[in-house]
């Protein structure tokens, strides 16, 4: 059963907005939502969804940035109700949240009975749903000469007919810290209740939202047409689907162990991961993070034109730069080099590329996501027509322990970071994220008495004493939790930092400080400000221990304590992650659990 066509009005929005911003638990924030998209006509659903990820559509579409900085909101916030720009800088400095000043600027306005004189005259409009997703869209699309003042008399025209709360959330909105909370999978949890019947329909909602990676688009099909036509779903070439990940293991025997004893072994390439989408003569390439990267490599995409046989396909491989001279692998950080529009052209002939193509999804009118891999590889292998820079990853199929290790050692030796192993039984399907042992990553070790380095995420910070006095000089650092979409604590992180990483971590986390704890995290230590979990950092530390004060892997080990890390040290930060990717619960406490085999094997082999 479909849903009625319409609007909604943003008020709506703007409440909903409010009381999840004041929920602490995970469970109430899809009760709240759940809720308003009951209520969200099936024409503004997408809208609706879009903005409470705070965007304008999915990542992949390209949409630009709103581009209205501070200074441009302070002008349209000062002309949308009538005070100097000077007042509303000063408000904001004492303040500390445009989004606020607004919301008291537009409650003293309306009691000074403009507001309402408007309306009496028929000036002020109930906004609604469509009117501000859609001006905001003019927003963002507004370019060229002229475009300063069209955004910013676009953004006051919102303003003047907004009331105060949907004049804070507006502005929260365009300055990019909605701060509702709410991420993907809560969305889809919602969604489930919301239009699938109840949580059972979360698995083909989930589904659906990794064959087009665009939320908006899965919830205005559940709400017009069911839970059926999201089941129907299959690839489409040009939509990116969202990515396989891996588990990470470190011993030969317990990763085939793991995988169910037989598995196909590849080479682990240390380079831009890409997923090409070809129909005919039109390429497209997306990144791990599903952006469209196709400007950076304009060589793959002539590799790609020449050499896949089937008109319409969807491949997997890794981009790796090597060097021209001696024809050696470089690392990944060389491609960096791609990154600048206007250095393409030059680093397209300094630094070349490989491709190594490991998996394909799609082949001519064939879903092959839900095929098992051996399957997949064959088609791989059918349609990849090879040339010196375009080649199928290097591979072998075993289930010997022996030769998984040897394997190994001969990628690391052609400059490879390690090896993938991955399941071959008859559900070794291409899933995203990481899934049940599906897909698990052999590294070479770092130099350390930590296996591996982690990849946290920031949740909270403290203060610096003597020389690092007020500033933010240590961070409260978190795993995610994939099952309760939450972050719980590994460690408070002080140092690594040079004086000048400091001052700029400083400026990142600024816009990002939170009144309260964030709903999605779980934490027993009490930082002196809660941030926002956005940024992910590389972390390495000395060993992992139990600690009674970090809710990561809380009572799965020992009753009453966590697991945390000693002498956390911060590399560097993973700007191509999001938080949802850093390292998982399950991965910390099986790393401790191997760490504490290890030292028992040592013992043993001591006595
Ligand atoms: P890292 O371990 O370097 O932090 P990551 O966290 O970005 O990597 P992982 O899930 O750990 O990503 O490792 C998987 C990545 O390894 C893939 O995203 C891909 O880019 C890369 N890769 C290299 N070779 C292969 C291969 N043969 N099969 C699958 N992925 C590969």
């Amino acid at each position: 059963m479909g849903k009625a066509p319409g609007d909604l009005e943003f008020r709506r929005v703007a409440e909903t907005f409010s009381s999840l911003e004041r929920i602490t638990a995970r469970t109430q924030l899809t009760l709240v939502l759940v809720k308003l998209l009951k209520d969200t006509p099936v024409d503004v659903i997408d809208k609706v969804v879009y903005l409470i990820q705070g965007k304008l559509g999915p990542d992949w579409k390209g949409i630009p940035e709103l581009g209205v900085g501070e200074k441009y909101l302070v002008k349209a916030v000062a002309s949308a109700y009538r005070v100097s720009e000077d007042t509303v800088t000063k408000l904001f400095k004492s303040e500390g949240d445009l989004g606020e000043v607004a919301e008291r600027l537009c409650r003293q306005q309306q009691g000074r009975g403009a507001g309402l004189a408007a309306f009496m005259a028929g000036g002020q409009r109930r906004l609604t749903v469509s009117r501000v997703f859609d001006t905001l869209l003019k927003i963002a699309y507004a370019e060229g000469e002229g475009s300063r003042d069209v955004k910013i008399r676009y953004t006051a025209s919102l303003l003047v007919d907004a009331e105060p709360l949907e004049a804070k959330y507006i502005v929260r909105f365009i300055e990019g810290r909605l701060r509702v909370g709410v991420g993907d999978a809560t969305i889809l949890d919602a969604l489930a209740v919301a239009y699938g019947g109840g949580a059972h329909a979360r698995p083909v909602v989930e589904r659906a939202y990794n064959l087009r990676a665009d939320l908006g688009l899965v919830a205005r099909m559940i709400a017009s047409e069911g839970l059926d036509s999201l089941a129907r779903i299959t690839p489409i070439v040009g939509v990116p689907i969202r990515p396989m990940l891996a588990e990470r293991g470190r011993d030969a025997r317990e990763i085939l162990d793991k995988v169910g004893g037989r598995a196909i072994v590849e080479f682990k390439y240390d380079g831009e991961r890409a997923q090409i989408h070809k129909d005919g003569d039109r390429v497209v390439i997306f990144s791990r993070r599903l952006e469209d990267i196709t400007f950076r490599y304009p060589d793959v995409v002539e590799m790609a034109k020449s050499g896949l046989k089937a008109e319409k396909a969807i491949v997997e491989g890794e981009i790796v730069a090597f060097d021209p001279e001696t024809g050696e692998l470089r690392p990944f950080q060389e491609l960096m080099h791609r990154k600048r529009k206007h250095e393409v052209d030059k680093a397209v002939k300094e630094i070349p590329v490989k491709v190594f193509l490991f998996d394909a999804l799609y082949s001519d009118g064939v879903d092959l996501t839900v095929k098992p891999l051996p399957e997949r590889r064959r088609v791989l292998e059918d349609i990849v027509v090879e040339s010196d820079t375009w080649t199928i990853a290097s591979y072998t199929t075993t289930e010997s322990p022996g030769d998984l290790d040897n394997f190994f050692l001969e990628a690391v030796a052609e400059g490879a970071e390690g090896v993938m192993v991955k399941a071959v039984h008859s559900e070794s399907f291409y899933t995203a994220g990481i899934r049940g042992w599906l897909w698990v990553k052999y590294k070479r070790d770092y130099r350390s008495e930590m296996i591996d380095t982690v990849d946290l995420v920031v949740v909270g910070a403290f203060y610096g004493k003597g020389k690092r006095g007020g500033k933010l000089s240590s961070l409260l650092m978190a795993a995610y939790d994939p099952k309760t979409d939450t972050f719980k604590t590994v460690c408070k992180m002080a140092t690594g930092f040079t004086d000048e990483e400091l001052d700029k971590m400083n400026e990142m986390l600024k816009p990002h400080i939170i009144k309260h704890k964030h709903p999605r995290v779980e934490s027993k230590m009490k930082p002196d400000v809660w941030i926002e979990p956005v940024y992910v950092a590389e972390v390495l530390g000395a060993e992992l221990t139990l600690s009674p004060i970090h809710t990561c892997g809380l009572d799965r080990v020992k009753p009453g304590a966590g697991v945390s890390i000693r002498f956390p040290r911060f590399i560097r930060w993973r700007d191509d992650k999001r938080p949802e990717d850093a390292t998982t619960e399950d991965e910390v406490v099986e790393m401790y659990r191997r760490q504490l085999k290890k030292i028992e094997e040592e013992a043993v082999e001591q006595v």
